[in-house]
C-alpha cells in the first residue's frame, strides 16, 4: 500500500487491487513516528480528521461508528453474559468506548502495543476516549501476543482482534497459535473477534485462512459478518467472530433490540442482516 498527498487530496493506493481511495484534506496537522509505525493526522474537508497509520487509513470523525459499533456489540450481543472483555489493538478506544455502553461488562483490557496511537487518539478524536476514565477500563500498552499468551485460562468472555492490517506488528494477530491462546483465555461459550479486511478482496485469502484457523483453534463455529466502511480498501469491510462451544449466527436478539444505550449503526435488525453471506462469499468460504 502507497500513499501521497498532492493538490489537497490524501490517497491511499491499493497497489495489488488496482484502486484507490481519495478525501479532499485542507493539511497535515500531526505527525509522530513510534518505534512501531509512523502516525499522521489530516484534517479533511469533510470527514472531520484522519488518522493514518503507515500509510493506510485507520479512524476518521465521520464513519468510524460503523466499524466500531459492529466490531464490538455483534460479539457482546452473541455472547450470552459477557463479563470480562479484551481488546487486542484499537489504541483509537473507540472500541472500547462500545463495549463499556454494556453495562453487564464488568473489566475490559485494551492492549495496544503503541501508546502513541492512544495519545494521538485522546488529542484528535476526544470524543472516541471520553469513556477512558471508566473504572472498568483498564488501558495497557504491550504486545496483545504475549499478553493473550499470559492470560489465566477461561478468565475472559469476549476478544475483540482490533488490530491493523497482518503486516508488521499485526502480522502476529492472524496466527493460529495466537488463535490458540485466545481460546485457551476463553471462558466456555467465550467469543473471539476478529477485524477481516475486505469482503471483496480478500475473502479467498485473509477471511478463508480465518476460518481455518480458527477451527484448528478450537473454534465450533465462525461466521463473518460484512458491513459498509467508505474509508478502508473497496468501501466494505468485515469482522469474523469463533466460538469456544457456541453458535456464531445466534444472538440475544430481545437484549439488542431493547439496548438501553444510543448506537449510530448497529441494532438488532443489523445484526441479522451482518449475518447474511453474499453468495461468492459464501463459495470462498467453502459454504455453497
Ligand atoms: N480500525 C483499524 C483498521 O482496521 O484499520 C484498526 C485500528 S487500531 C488503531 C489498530 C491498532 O492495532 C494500532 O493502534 C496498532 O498499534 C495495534 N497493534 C498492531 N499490532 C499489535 C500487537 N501485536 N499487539 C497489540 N496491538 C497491536
Amino acid at each position: 500500500m502507497t500513499h501521497s498527498l498532492a493538490d489537497g487530496w490524501f490517497t491511499e493506493v491499493f497497489d495489488q487491487q488496482g484502486s484507490a481511495f481519495s478525501l479532499k484534506v485542507k493539511g497535515k496537522i500531526d505527525s509522530a513516528q513510534s518505534e512501531f509505525q509512523s502516525i499522521d493526522i489530516y484534517d479533511t474537508e469533510t470527514f472531520g480528521k484522519l488518522m493514518v497509520i503507515d500509510g493506510c487509513t485507520m479512524v476518521s470523525t465521520r464513519e468510524n461508528f460503523v466499524y466500531h459499533e459492529m466490531m464490538s456489540h455483534v460479539a457482546l450481543f452473541a455472547h450470552p453474559a459477557p463479563k470480562k472483555v479484551a481488546i487486542i489493538g484499537g489504541g483509537d478506544c473507540g472500541t472500547l468506548r462500545e463495549v463499556l455502553k454494556h453495562t453487564g461488562v464488568e473489566q475490559v483490557w485494551q492492549i495496544d502495543i503503541d501508546e502513541l496511537v492512544t495519545r494521538m487518539s485522546e488529542k484528535h478524536f476526544p470524543e472516541l476516549c471520553e469513556s477512558n476514565d471508566d473504572p472498568r477500563a483498564n488501558i495497557l500498552f504491550a504486545d496483545g501476543i504475549q499478553w493473550i499468551k499470559d492470560c489465566e485460562p477461561e478468565s475472559l468472555d469476549v476478544i475483540i482482534i482490533d488490530s491493523t492490517d497482518p503486516v508488521g506488528p499485526a502480522e502476529g494477530l492472524f496466527a493460529v497459535d495466537f488463535y490458540q491462546d485466545c481460546f485457551k483465555a476463553l471462558a466456555p461459550l467465550g467469543i473471539v473477534v476478529q477485524q477481516s479486511e475486505s469482503p471483496l478482496y480478500h475473502s479467498n485469502s485473509i477471511i478463508k485462512k480465518i476460518h481455518v484457523d480458527m477451527a484448528a483453534a478450537g473454534a465450533s463455529s465462525s461466521h463473518t459478518v460484512p458491513f459498509p466502511q467508505v474509508i478502508y480498501p473497496s468501501g466494505w469491510w468485515s469482522c469474523t467472530l469463533a466460538s469456544k462451544g457456541g453458535d456464531t449466527t445466534s444472538f440475544r436478539i430481545e437484549d439488542s433490540a431493547a439496548k438501553s444505550f444510543r448506537t449510530e449503526y448497529y441494532n438488532a435488525e443489523m445484526h441479522a442482516a451482518g449475518l447474511a453471506i453474499p453468495e461468492f462469499m459464501r463459495r470462498a468460504l467453502g459454504m455453497a
